[in-house]
């Protein structure tokens, strides 16, 4: 653990935030930084992780077909957007978004929990609809999994990984992705190093 000096918190705006960096190393891909920051003052937490290895504004995408699918490893940044068309999910990165490395079923996992939130205040034909597509989730996760799970990065510090390169495709954004995309306000303040690819 490698604490660095004391940052500003974006939730109290007090120079109280500690960030300390973990290294781990996911198999078939390489060395992941791990960074959590907390606030001394509030107690806000942030944590996210950054990759050594693409650093490049992509594209993922993962045809997921088998239970086995599920086990790929994800590596999603605090930048990323992860979507799943035929489940017509997306989540964009909120104002604090945060990084994780977790599995294709634990991203699922996210969106269904999102989806849940989301049904919550629905009503009518929307709350049949969202029930409709929870239930259509939740039997992709346990017994026949067909989806494509996409993630954008423009920091390029996600992947999905898997023993089977072929799985997994990648193309770089264009221009005009990155002009429309959103990093999470967090996010965008503390990756200054990659503002390059915007210009
Ligand atoms: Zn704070």
């Amino acid at each position: 653990m490698d604490a660095t000096l004391a940052h500003q918190c974006p939730a109290c705006d007090n120079q109280s935030m500690l960030t300390s960096q973990t290294q781990y190393e996911v198999e078939h891909f390489g060395v992941v930084l791990l960074s959590v920051s907390r606030c001394g003052r509030c107690g806000y937490r942030h944590d996210d992780v950054i990759t050594l290895t693409n650093r490049e504004p992509i594209e993922l995408r993962a045809e997921i077909k088998s239970l086995e699918d599920l086990n790929m490893r994800v590596i999603k940044s605090g930048t990323a957007t992860v979507s799943i068309p035929e489940f017509r999910a997306t989540i964009t990165p909120g104002q604090y978004s945060e990084g994780y490395i977790s599995n294709v079923e634990g991203v699922l996992g996210k969106v269904e929990d999102a989806l849940t939130f989301m049904l919550s205040t629905a009503k009518g034909q929307r709350l049949r609809k969202g029930k409709a597509l929870l239930k259509k989730m939740r039997a992709a996760r346990d017994s026949k999994p067909s989806f494509t799970l996409v993630i954008k990065d423009p920091l390029g510090n996600s992947a999905i990984v898997s023993s089977n390169l072929e799985k997994i495709k990648k193309r770089n954004l264009t221009r005009r992705e990155l002009r429309n995309i959103k990093f999470g306000r967090y996010a965008t303040a503390s990756s200054v190093v990659r503002r390059d690819v915007l210009d």
